[in-house]
């Protein structure tokens, strides 16, 4: 997962950038940079941490220019390094090339096979490198049907922003897996992986970049290059179920109403006779206004987040993420003692942080916990850019319904059905990649990939 940013013809390009970017902190916490083009040349500021940690007003100043991309990463493919943060860019020739890239390659093996054969050397772990190595190794003049060339190559989920020169670009992979924006600010374009990004700024929003579309933007205005005829769609429905900012509207509508359908979907399906309805926050919080709202019971706020901490699933070892859980919630036993509760959680992953948030409901003197999830069970890994790496990982794939309460320590879980789900968003079912959940992915795997869905 990772957050992208960019615009042209603004005066403030680095610093529309840098508050871009903090609006989409939540999609990758692990480094942010920000390239701007000034005199002909590429000016950049790159680190690791967060976006209001690295950048100040100097750097700021700076990253002159009056184009700007922009990426806060969170890292699926590629190790946790400096080399490997984003935005990717590259001086060829005459030309200058800056990728910022969401969402994972699926034919990165093969193509990084064919590119050293003819002669590439790779500095990176990067799919966005790959990218740009495509677009060193082409002859094409047209420097549009380049572009379009170079993405034909490419399999699996792309949203990405780039500067070629002093066009910028955006562009969405034909499923149209992650989400991509165009907005308005004045003359000034903007694109944005999400809409709150837009709010920011004060942007207008305008309209998604298409799945398969690319547009240019440049001091001539915009030009879309649509795809040639009509494409199978599959949106991540994680974005909706977690990932997105409930505040942005993606794929045509907005998240908190979506999470919130999902919570009276879940009521529907399985309510609980409860004293209370309370979620796990954030992610669970909007759901579960659905669901207390259908079910007509009182929805409290029986935990306390701690803000100053970051998003606990983000850092990648076990033991910080363990130890995180208990810095990060603190619930109020006022609120819980006695009580039989209903929690609404928008997923279960691996069930580390659950069993943890659980033991700590029970620690506050909650007599019965009842668990409801706005997901079906999670079995099967992502490769198009969420972070489930192997099925060994996700606790569905492993254990029954009944055996994931019992480890959480539960009285009751239920999950929502993958029809209730699909049901719940207002786009037509077939549109959603919902592999994670049923093993169907919407494109051929490669070998190498396939095997990880067999492994046990
Ligand atoms: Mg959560």
């Amino acid at each position: 997962m990772c957050g992208i940013f960019g615009i042209a013809n603004h005066k403030d390009a680095a610093k529309l950038t840098y508050l871009g970017l903090y609006a989409l902190q939540h999609r990758g916490e692990e480094s942010a940079g920000i390239v701007t083009r000034h005199c002909k040349k590429l000016l950049s500021y790159k680190g690791m941490g967060l976006v209001g940690d690295i950048f100040n007003k100097d750097v700021l100043k700076n990253l002159k220019g009056d184009i700007a991309v922009g990426h806060t990463r969170y890292s699926t493919t590629g190790s946790t390094t400096t080399k490997n943060i984003q935005p990717f860019y590259i001086k060829h020739k005459k030309e200058n090339l800056t990728i910022a890239h969401n969402g994972n390659l699926i034919n990165t093996a093969e193509l990084h096979g064919q590119l050293e054969k003819n002669g590439a050397i790779f500095q990176t772990t990067m799919d966005s490198e790959i990218i740009a190595h495509l677009f060193t190794h082409s002859n094409e003049k047209n420097y549009k049907k380049l572009i379009s060339n170079m993405l034909c190559q490419l399999q699996g989920a792309y949203s990405l922003v780039m500067l070629l020169n002093d066009v910028l670009i955006g562009a969405r992979d034909p499923f149209g897996w992650r989400p991509l924006c165009i907005g308005k600010l004045n003359e000034s374009y903007v694109l944005a992986s999400e809409t709150c990004a837009l709010d920011l700024i004060q942007a207008e929003y305008i309209r998604d970049v298409e799945p398969g579309e690319i547009v240019f933007i440049s001091k001539k205005g915009i030009e879309c290059l649509k795809p040639p005829k009509e494409h199978k769609k599959s949106f991540c429905v994680f974005e909706y179920i977690y990932f997105s900012r409930p505040d942005s509207n993606i794929f045509g509508s907005n998240v908190y109403l979506t999470r919130k359908q999902l919570g009276r979907q879940l009521a529907k399906e399985h309510p609980v006779d409860c004293d209370l309805v309370m979620s796990i926050p954030d992610s669970g919080n909007y759901a579960a206004v659905g669901y207390a709202e259908a079910l007509k019971k009182p929805c409290e706020v029986g935990m306390i987040r701690n803000h100053y901490v970051g998003r606990t699933f983000i850092q990648p070892s076990q033991f910080i993420r363990d130890f995180k859980v208990k810095v990060k919630l603190n619930p109020i036993k006022e609120v819980l003692k006695g009580k039989k509760i209903a929690v609404i959680e928008d997923s279960i992953v691996r069930g580390t942080t659950s069993r943890a948030r659980i033991k700590a409901l029970r620690d506050a003197g909650a007599k019965e916990i009842h668990m409801r999830v706005t997901c079906p069970p999670l079995k099967y890994p992502c490769f198009f850019g969420i972070d489930f790496p192997t099925k060994k990982e996700l606790i569905a794939s492993n254990q029954t319904i009944k055996e994931i309460a019992k480890h959480l320590g539960l009285d009751s879980l239920e999950y929502i059905s993958l029809e209730g789900m699909l049901k719940s968003m207002k786009q037509p079912d077939n549109d959603f990649c919902t592999a994670c959940f049923n093993g169907k992915y919407p494109v051929k795997l490669p070998k190498k990939l396939s095997k990880y869905i067999l492994e046990k």
